[in-house]
């Protein structure tokens, strides 16, 4: 699929090629020059000074028809790293990656947030330290955790900053990002997705979101605040949502509404946390017992209508079911989610839209968070930091 938006090689040439080259492993100059649509030239411009900041690399040779053997570029692995932190209820996800998005390093730790900035900064020491990273090879460090909910905006950390003071503290860039969107460029990155697919990312949670990728960008929308799948009606005089509609998915499939409904079928389910009580149901669900594969499956119809409703209006050619909702019954959520896009899609005639579940859906945001240092750093124009 040639993309030829230009000849001349402008500010995102760059950041073009790194995404060719990271979605096709390994690419030779000439290849780089049929898919981007630039010159020759720019081509051996940029890949030169790609090369001599060691982003890229020559790794073995093509044959070629015409006899001379070309050689393949691609990106470096464990040259740069990105750290990615997200902050859950109690915990942090600490996860550091490669260029590539191949993870090297991960932990969970118990973490209360207060004094946020600080503890942060303590927390990314002790994390790099341990894995032995070289501080000139850390890219940056990017903080994701759930935006805050409508109604609730005082509960929320003062990003800004907070942004700021780890910033000055750490003397790298420091990014901050909701955590759906940050899991959605996650895939995108480590699935070597091209940026001519139209690519969105369901993230199941407490909440529910979706990360939405555009030509290699994470779309963000006018504030920061696109992807909030969870607040999608699916009923016209439905459940009431604090955020002041009816009927939002959120109230019908997130991990609390399941658990939610799974009491009211009967099941007992008596773990203190929403997490594991989702778990347990989860579980249940994937191990046999019918009506909690009853509970679970009715939920992952509620967010089949809203997915499907996201994929019409974008035209999605791939979808990825990811966060710790799918971690343990993912396969029903998937199941639920092609038989109703194979029935009802829009654009179904027209191309396929793949659905496919996340392989860390547990670490998808941190692994997130990571991967926006590493396009911030590698492939400039893209990220924009949330301040
Ligand atoms: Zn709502």
């Amino acid at each position: 699929m040639a993309r030829r938006e230009t000849s001349v090689a402008g500010p995102g040439s760059r950041a073009l090629i790194v995404d060719v080259i990271r979605s096709t492993i390994s690419i030779s100059r000439v290849e780089l020059a049929e898919r981007t649509g630039l010159t020759q030239p720019s081509i051996s411009n940029i890949v030169r000074d790609l090369i001599a900041d060691r982003v890229i690399y020559e790794t073995g040779s093509a044959d070629s028809a015409r006899g001379k053997p070309r050689k393949l570029l691609a990106i470096t692995p464990a040259n740069r790293f990105g750290i990615g932190f997200h902050l859950g209820p109690d915990t942090l996800n600490c996860v550091a990656i490669d260029l590539t998005g191949g993870v090297v390093g991960r932990e969970v730790v118990p973490f209360d947030g207060v004094d946020l900035a600080a503890r942060l900064a303590e927390r990314f020491g002790d994390f790099v330290d341990d894995l032995d990273l070289p501080r000139d090879r850390i890219e940056g460090l990017a903080i994701v955790a759930a935006t805050a909910r409508p109604g609730a905006e005082a509960d929320a950390p003062h990003w800004a900053a907070v942004r700021a003071a780890l910033a000055d503290r750490l003397r790298i860039p420091v990014i901050v990002e909701n955590d759906a969107a940050a899991a959605g460029l996650g895939e995108f990155w480590s699935r070597r997705v091209p940026r001519e697919q139209a690519f969105g990312s369901v993230y199941l949670s407490t909440g529910i979101g979706a990360g939405l990728v555009f030509g290699g960008a994470l779309f963000r929308g006018a504030s920061f605040d696109a992807g909030e799948l969870g607040h999608l009606s699916i009923a016209y005089d439905g459940r009431p949502c604090p955020c002041g509609n009816k009927g939002c998915v959120e109230r019908y499939a997130s991990m609390e509404a399941t658990v939610d409904a799974a009491r009211e079928a009967g099941l007992t389910v008596d773990q203190k946390t929403i997490s594991s009580a989702y778990d347990a149901v989860a579980h249940a669900a994937v191990g046999g017992d019918p009506r909690a594969y009853a509970v679970v499956d009715q939920a992952a119809g509620y967010l089949s209508l809203a997915v499907t409703s996201m994929v019409n209006l974008l035209d999605l050619g791939r979808v990825v079911l990811t966060g710790p909702g799918v971690a343990v019954a993912g396969s029903i959520y998937a199941r639920r989610l092609r038989a109703h896009l194979a029935r009802t899609a829009h654009a179904r005639h027209r191309h396929e839209i793949s659905v496919e579940l996340s392989a860390q859906p547990r670490d998808a945001a941190g692994i997130g968070a990571a991967a926006l240092v590493v396009q911030a750093s590698i492939a400039p124009g893209h990220t924009v930091p949330a301040t």
